[in-house]
């Protein structure tokens, strides 16, 4: 991707549907729409991802939850969107399978009734899912649970095993923007929308923005445009039709990172009801293990939903009787807060509130809004978004995405041969190229080709993990990272996955990417101590 190039287009060209937000709905929709012939703008005030699309629980699933309350409410709409999630995981993970994998589940019980309810009800959600090959539920005896996640206490009666699928949020968010760039649209980040410029009858034009690393204010000229913006998306329909009644209701939701000893093992467990009437999972992630989450209205869109020391005393509260071992709160290493963009509706409760979508149509602003949904639905939720396009734009064109494999999953490769090829060549060790190939599927080798110039490159960033110096060049230079917490957040995920280790690591990313974008040395000091200092912030609102 070329930002400088893209930027221009943005400046100069006329667009059929310009896109704003590149959260998963916005991505998306940009793929989704170019796929389809139209010339596309996609904008996004920050980084790819950088609100809730990387800030998830990284499940892509129909909704256990929701199947359970279909069935005791008799709702029908939810029992809708659970087959609308299991039909749409089938794509998720066929579309990237180096960004998103099948996850086994594990549900402890303590009764045999509760084990028959669970296997009954975890049985049915695997009948929903029609064309995936992901393995059936099943009841675990006591033994075989606890040899699958060794830390799992040893009070419990028997587990319930059962398959969704996980995946790499901000990356997978990352290469469906790769994508969109690829099949035409003209992508850019940190390109903030300020307003709209109007025709008399009220119609938009155009809409103005400002490029944040220069301050340049221009305009994009678009015959329609669609607001994906999120938690975010009341703003924008505000900007364009200030009759617009507010639909977003944001809750927030946290997660916090423990070492990989405390689930010893390689599937998840899902604490099937808190005090509080939720569900809570404790997933291996990227070497670590990721706890969450809450569900608490939160209306503070202008600030970062950090972590706080409350809800790290909740999820351990939660999770302790599950586990033998049980972490103090001094060893939580990371963690991360997102605000969920729910629609409004009558009832108070946010936990009830359907996670379902809406393509808005605001007739006299011209301006299409995609809202709610979840991360599992953004290909159907992108689908319908253009489906209406179409219809406003008096076209017809069918939607290619069912299928269109994914940035890094478009070449075929032979996983086992171009492994060890790739391993010899560079001299890293096995661990590394197994992250790279899980990261940048066929794309692994490119990264890998940066160390041949330069072979410090191919050196660790940190002595614990298993990325690789070469990876902030190619962040850099060919994924539009444009800020350190660009690359340690999104391109890579360290900021999830250890705040501390990452404190130790910015200064040796900085003098790579100062390199390769031209950063002179206080502009380069500054980026540290912002960062480092934000870090420490985070560490000391959790504690
Ligand atoms: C705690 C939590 C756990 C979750 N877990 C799951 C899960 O396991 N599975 C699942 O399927 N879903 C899950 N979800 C839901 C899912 O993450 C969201 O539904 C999805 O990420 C929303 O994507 P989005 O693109 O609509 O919003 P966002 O990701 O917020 O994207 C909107 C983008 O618009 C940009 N923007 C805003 N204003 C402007 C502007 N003026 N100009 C330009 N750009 C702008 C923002 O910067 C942002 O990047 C979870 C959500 C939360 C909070």
């Amino acid at each position: 991707m070329n930002r400088g190039k893209n930027l221009q287009k943005l400046r100069e060209e006329t667009f059929d549907i310009c896109v704003i937000g590149a959260g998963a709905t916005g991505a998306g929709v940009a793929l989704d729409a170019a796929l389809r012939g139209f010339r596309v703008a996609l904008i996004e005030k920050e980084d790819f991802a950088s609100e809730t699309s990387s800030k998830s629980t990284k499940l892509i699933h129909g909704g256990v939850r929701y199947l359970e309350q279909a069935f005791k409410n008799l709702d029908f709409g939810q029992l809708k969107q659970v087959r609308h999630g299991l039909a749409e995981r089938h794509f998720v993970l066929s579309n990237a399978p180096h960004l998103a994998r099948p996850l086994g589940i594990i549900t402890p019980v303590f009764s045999w009734f509760e084990g028959l309810y669970f296997s009954i009800g975890l049985v049915m959600y695997g009948w929903f899912a029609k064309n995936d090959t992901l393995p059936k539920a099943r009841w675990l005896s006591k033994k075989e649970t606890l040899d699958r996640i060794k830390n799992m206490s040893s009070r419990i009666h028997s587990g319930v095993l059962y398959y969704d699928g996980q995946l790499d949020d901000a990356r997978y968010c990352l290469a469906l923007v790769q994508s969109a760039d690829k099949a035409g649209a003209a992508v850019a980040n940190y390109t903030e929308v300020l307003g709209f410029e109007k025709e008399a009858s009220g119609q938009l034009t155009a809409v103005k923005v400002r490029e944040r690393n220069s301050g340049d204010v221009f305009s994009i000229k678009s015959r329609l445009f669609i607001n994906c913006t999120g938690v975010f998306s009341d703003k924008i329909r505000l900007m364009a039709n200030p009759q617009e009644v507010p639909r977003i209701r944001p809750s927030k939701g946290v997660h916090i990172i423990l070492k990989k000893e405390y689930l010893n093992g390689s599937e998840a467990i899902l604490i099937p009801k808190t005090k509080d009437g939720r569900v809570v999972f404790v997933i291996p992630f990227e070497g670590i293990v990721m706890v969450g989450t809450t569900d608490t209205p939160d209306n503070r869109t202008d600030a970062e939903p950090v972590l706080e020391s409350a809800e790290v005393d909740y999820l351990l509260e939660t999770i302790s009787p599950f586990l033998n071992k049980v972490p103090a709160k001094s060893e939580v290493q990371a963690g991360f807060g997102g605000l969920r963009p729910l629609l409004a509706a009558n009832r108070k409760d946010t936990k009830s509130l359907l996670r379902d979508h809406e393509i808005e149509h605001d007739h006299a602003s011209n301006l299409l809004s995609v809202l709610g949904g979840k991360w599992t639905t953004f290909r159907l939720m992108a689908q319908d978004a253009v489906d209406e396009a179409c219809r406003i734009l008096e076209t017809e064109r069918t939607c290619k995405t069912p299928d269109h494999k994914l940035h890094g999953a478009d070449k075929a490769g032979d996983g086992q041969s171009e492994l060890e090829e790739l391993t010899t060549k560079s001299g890293i060790s096995e661990e590394s190229v197994i992250h790279l190939k899980s990261k940048y599927g066929d794309q692994a080798g490119a990264v890998l080709a940066l160390c041949e110039d330069n072979t410090g490159l191919a050196a660790l960033i940190h002595k614990d993990y298993p990325y690789i110096k070469a990876e902030a060049l190619y962040a850099a230079r060919y994924e539009m990272a444009v800020t350190l917490r660009d690359f340690f957040a999104r391109r890579i995920r360290f900021e999830l996955t250890d705040w501390q280790a990452t404190i130790d690591s910015v200064e040796t990313v900085a003098l790579i990417m100062a390199g390769e974008l031209l950063w002179d040395e206080s502009f380069t000091k500054n980026q540290i101590e912002d960062y480092r200092k934000q870090l420490g912030n985070f560490i000391s609102e959790a504690s």
